[in-house]
């Protein structure tokens, strides 16, 4: 059994080896990273903010996003069905999740139009752990996954204080549209 487990393990990760799951065109659904509809992320904040933290980490991390990508920024209020992000908090202390990226809406392009970033509050306890969080979900909305992430990368999951994209990442968000 154990050298059927590494013969089939091989075989999956042998050419998975140079890959890289971006999805440059179409939304697969679900939590997948999916690229957005255009480098414009207009972004938005729902849910009782306040009760849980300061948001001003969610903006450092919108802004490091405009000035390491292609993409534009824009916070607007929430309403209509075409914000690139909506960001939520939740507050779970019983779950292992720290934050989710979620395409709710897929436009006629099969790029998503509308997008959810839920962080946990309960989980993401100091400020550097939820900007990370933010950067790395953040990430996720404009299509990168967690191939290839080093240390100078939020695309690194758990609880870390990184809050940058690396080189690989950049060079799929500036040409994913
Ligand atoms: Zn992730």
């Amino acid at each position: 059994m154990a050298l059927l487990a590494a013969v089939v393990l091989g075989l999956t990760v042998a050419p998975s080896a140079e890959a890289d799951q971006y999805y440059t065109r179409y939304c697969p659904g679900g939590i997948t990273p999916c690229v957005p509809d255009g480098y414009h992320h207009t972004y938005c904040f729902n849910g009782n903010w306040d009760a849980y933290w300061d948001r001003a980490f969610v903006h450092d991390a919108m802004q490091r996003f405009d000035h390491q990508t292609n993409y534009t920024i824009e916070n607007k209020a929430c309403g209509g069905s075409d914000i690139d992000v909506v960001w939520l908090p939740f507050n779970d202390p019983n779950t292992g999740i720290l934050g989710a990226y979620q395409c709710v809406s897929v436009g006629a392009s099969g790029r998503c139009r509308n997008a959810w970033i839920q962080l946990n509050a309960a989980k993401l306890t100091n400020y550097t752990h939820r900007r990370h969080s933010a950067c790395h979900e953040l990430g996720h909305s404009a299509g990168v996954s967690h191939d290839a992430p080093d240390n100078t990368d939020c695309l690194m999951s758990g609880l870390r204080d990184n809050w940058s994209y690396n080189n690989h990442h950049i060079t799929h968000m500036n040409s994913g549209q």
